[in-house]
């Protein structure tokens, strides 16, 4: 038998390795393996193919594996051919695929350690074996001098030579054990439990002997009766000592009688379970949700792979319909994975499932402690819960039996990788996993990306619309105040215009709460009139054009054309055309500055990298500990605070000018998802837009509440310059330390790419190489192209031929070529 191994290295192909005898049993598709890479690695690899013969050209060698690390297969066939399907798509390899959908934490299988099942009794086994395989009988030797140690260290201790294959003889005539101990601190964790040691008749009669000042005791033995299980199963003596109020002392003393026996169990670490969950019931449906209700559930007992775009205004009772799916999946024996943006953003969303499906559901994300993934990846694994909740890596969550998947949010960038590759966009993992599995996919959103809306339009998706919000509250006002009345009538050059700031004030003074947003992705310059509000943009791609200071020139970040700046405003011909973008710290010194007595909190990337630190900040405000909460669109998701009654965009324009495709929808999301943060309460609530554009239809659409008016115009604006969802886009990022390296690396790639577009792919529209809007990062300069296709094997295929003859400089490693398949920024 042979084995294809796939391992997580950027390398496009599968390695070929014979299987011993005695991996027989255990080599399966999904198992991973110890297999020897080069001359002196080890690698830890996954098969993804068996086969009688080796497939591989006679001249190359081939070589055993070493040793199969799991004795189930880790991935299922539905995970192997899902990760095999993303390589493909998103250009890595298998390996790296199948690296990403194992959750950190699970992977660290680095210590395995040995340890031998013969006692000293037992010599005479050692003796036959001495003649017959000295190598074993070395190892035997070697444990039992030195204990239970790790396979590595055992290895060095009696050498390479035949080790694997020794070990595994020994283990299969079961003279020793391998066991698999997670890195330290990842080990299951136990608990002091407690049972009844006798039968409950016989308690009960013990019971009445017990002394009446002893009721602590008394107790205690009451509960167990009273929560006597199926085989008595014991209960955590924590949690019996706190139900009865005393402590272990009153446990042992009946053990001393010989009432209660006490043992150590492994308790699951439930990330949940520090949190007080009501059980929340079932909600009478609206007529909206009980239409999209029942086209759903017929979906999900068709058992086919079919997707539906849930469109429905925040508030709109989305989540609830989520949950009822959810309830029929369970019934008909099946599960469910739920993908969130983030979970640190969403811990209300969260604890909604929790409290409506309580021990069914569990969390996966990587703010779990290592320990608690490690638990609840293998509860999901075994079939323990029902509903898998987490961001996008939860796509790989080892549920079988796929009922459903939904992506609440589905327009959020989150959902895409960048880094590492695979670059996967959850959302088409979750349609291809869908497929597979027979599975319905709901995408749920107030504001659908561009993309689902178009698909939904076209019956690739089964749109479903919740038009109304469920208390129907009407959708707060939306003000948009022009700040080129405010310069230029009132000569007011604060970032605060009138109105933002006396609605400050008012909120203040009424001890109501406030948020503030502010854009950190300000960071590039874009030319703007302050007088009428023009955007100077590329004539070519569309994007705004940014104001380079040493050069003194306007830059397109597409296509890297270069333009004087104008001296006036080609629109207005007013002199005030302006190079600057507001600096966010600026703008928190004038918020202090402008509310001296309030107390305002901040939530960016820089306050919150803590583990918990959202939360507490969150529930901080929650709690009223803060009047004003300033944050950039991080704060703009699912929640809901009943005391804020105003919502103020700072600057909406800098979402509306970046140098990205996506900037028009991007501002139309953010401002509409802001305005879902206020009035979630009786009190109402008011939403304040300041904006040099107010004529700009997102901003129009945002303030009319119009997904179907912004849709209209932004998908003619799409056509009109073939802009996805009319193409597909891919990016090429080059960076590295020495720029000119980086550009000459990006010029030689321009040639093959334009070579190979000219014989295979005339189709292929190739912009750059430019330099990437964030232009240098950590030290390394950044170029990109941006290519677009209607067909997107054509764009792969492109990028998979061009990339094969790397120029010498990414060969050296000098600069990286980073491909990204539909891209969710460019910059
Ligand atoms: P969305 O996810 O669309 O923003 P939610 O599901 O959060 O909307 O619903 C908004 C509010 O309405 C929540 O407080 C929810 O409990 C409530 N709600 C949802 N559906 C119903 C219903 N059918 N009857 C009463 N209240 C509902
Ligand atoms: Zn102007
Ligand atoms: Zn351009």
């Amino acid at each position: 038998m042979y084995a294809h191994i796939a391992f997580p290295l950027p390398i496009n192909q599968t390695f070929t390795y014979s299987l011993p005898e005695e991996f027989h049993s255990k080599a399966r598709l999904g198992v991973r393996v110890l297999a020897p890479f080069g001359e002196k690695r080890e690698l830890e690899g996954v098969i993804v193919k068996l086969t009688d013969t080796p497939e591989t050209p006679a001249h190359v060698e081939i070589k055993p594996i070493l040793d199969c690390l799991d004795d189930e297969p880790f991935f299922s066939s539905e995970l192997l051919q899902l990760t095999k399907w993303i390589s493909g798509y998103y250009l890595s390899s298998h390996g790296e695929a199948l690296k990403c959908a194992i959750p950190a934490g699970v992977n660290v299988i680095s210590r395995r350690k040995v340890e031998l099942l013969i006692s000293e009794g037992q010599n005479e086994i050692l003796t036959a074996l001495q003649k017959k395989a000295p190598r074993q009988t070395q190892i035997l030797k070697a444990l039992q001098k030195y204990g239970a140690i790790s396979v590595a260290q055992l290895k060095k201790r009696v050498g390479e030579r035949s080790f694997y294959t020794a070990l595994a003889q020994l283990e299969s005539k079961g003279l020793i054990r391998i066991s698999s101990e997670l890195k330290k601190g990842i080990k299951p964790k136990t608990a002091l439990a407690v049972r009844l040691a006798k039968s409950v008749a016989e308690i009960q009669e013990a019971l009445e002997s017990i002394s009446p000042r002893a009721t602590k005791q008394s107790q205690i033995l009451k509960i167990l009766i009273s929560e006597y299980r199926v085989g008595n199963s014991p209960m955590i003596a924590s949690e019996l000592t706190k139900r009865a109020g005393t402590n272990l002392n009153t446990i042992r003393a009946l053990g001393k009688k010989g009432l209660v026996t006490c043992e150590s169990i492994e308790v699951i670490r439930d990330p949940l379970g520090s949190e007080k969950f009501d059980s929340s019931r079932p909600l009478t449906p609206t007529p909206e949700q009980a239409y999209a209700l029942k086209e759903l559930i017929t979906a999900i007992e068709q058992n086919s792979p079919q997707v539906f775009l849930l469109h429905g205004v925040t508030g709109s009772g989305k989540t609830e319909v989520y949950m009822q799916v959810m309830v029929e999946v369970l019934k008909r024996g099946k599960r469910a994975i739920v993908l969130v943006p983030e979970i640190a953003l969403t811990p209300q969303t969260v604890a909604r499932f929790a409290s409506r499906f309580l021990s069914r559901i569990t969390v996966l994300h990587s703010q779990l402690s290592p320990g608690e993934r490690y638990d609840q990846w293998r509860r999901v694994k075994s079939g323990e819960v029902d509903i898998v909740v987490g961001p996008r890596s939860a796509i790989f969550a080892p549920v079988e039996n796929l009922g459903l998947i939904v992506i609440d949010e589905e327009h959020e960038t989150t959902y895409k990788q960048d880094e590492p590759p695979p670059r996967y966009h959850a959302r088409e993992v979750a349609i291809k996993r869908a497929e597979l599995a027979n599975c319905v996919v709901i995408l749920g959103s107030a504001t659908p990306s561009l993309e689902s809306y178009y698909k939904a339009t076209r019956g690739e998706y089964r749109l479903l619309n919740l038009k109304t919000r469920v208390d129907d509250i009407a959708m707060p006002p939306v003000e948009v105040i022009d700040m080129r009345v405010e310069l230029k009538q009132k000569n007011n050059r604060s970032i605060f215009s009138e109105r933002l700031r006396d609605a400050v004030e008012e909120r203040l003074r009424l001890g109501q709460q406030v948020i503030l947003f502010l854009n950190r992705r300000g960071f590039s310059t874009y030319v703007f009139c302050r007088e009428c509000g023009h955007v100077e943009r590329c004539e070519q791609c569309a994007i705004s054009l940014t104001y380079h200071f040493d050069t003194k020139l306007m830059v397109c970040h597409h296509c890297n054309r270069k333009y004087p700046p104008p001296k006036e405003c080609p629109d207005c011909f007013s002199p005030y055309i302006r190079y600057l973008g507001l600096g966010t710290q600026k703008v928190e010194m004038e918020i202090q500055k402008a509310f001296p007595a309030a107390k305002v909190a901040r939530m960016d990337t820089d306050t919150t990298t803590r583990k918990g630190a959202h939360k507490s900040i969150l529930e901080a405000f929650k709690d009223g500990e803060f009047d004003i909460l300033v944050g950039t669109q991080m704060i703009a998701k699912g929640l809901d605070f009943p005391n804020v009654t105003l919502v103020g965009v700072i600057n909406a324009d800098i979402a509306l000018n970046l140098p990205d495709f996506r900037s028009g929808e991007r501002a139309f999301n953010l401002i509409t998802q802001v305005a879902g943060r206020s009035g979630r309460s009786i009190l109402g609530g008011d939403v304040i837009v300041q904006t040099y554009n107010p004529d700009h239809y997102s901003i129009q659409a945002a303030q009319e509440h119009d997904y179907r008016r912004f849709y209209q115009e932004e998908v003619a604006l799409r056509k009109a310059l073939l802009y996805p969802p009319f193409s597909h886009a891919a990016s090429i990022l080059l960076r590295g330390e020495d720029e000119s390296l980086v550009i000459q690396t990006a010029n030689l790639l321009n040639e093959q790419m334009e070579t190979l577009k000219e014989s295979n792919f005339p189709e292929i529209q190739i912009r750059g190489p430019a330099p990437a809007p964030l232009a240098k990062v950590r030290n390394r300069y950044r170029w990109h192209f941006l290519l677009r296709c209607a067909d997107v094997k054509q764009l792969q295929e492109l990028i998979k031929q061009s990339l094969k003859t790397a120029p010498p400089s990414v060969n050296r490693g000098n600069v990286d070529v980073l491909a990204n398949i539909d891209p969710m920024s460019v910059l």
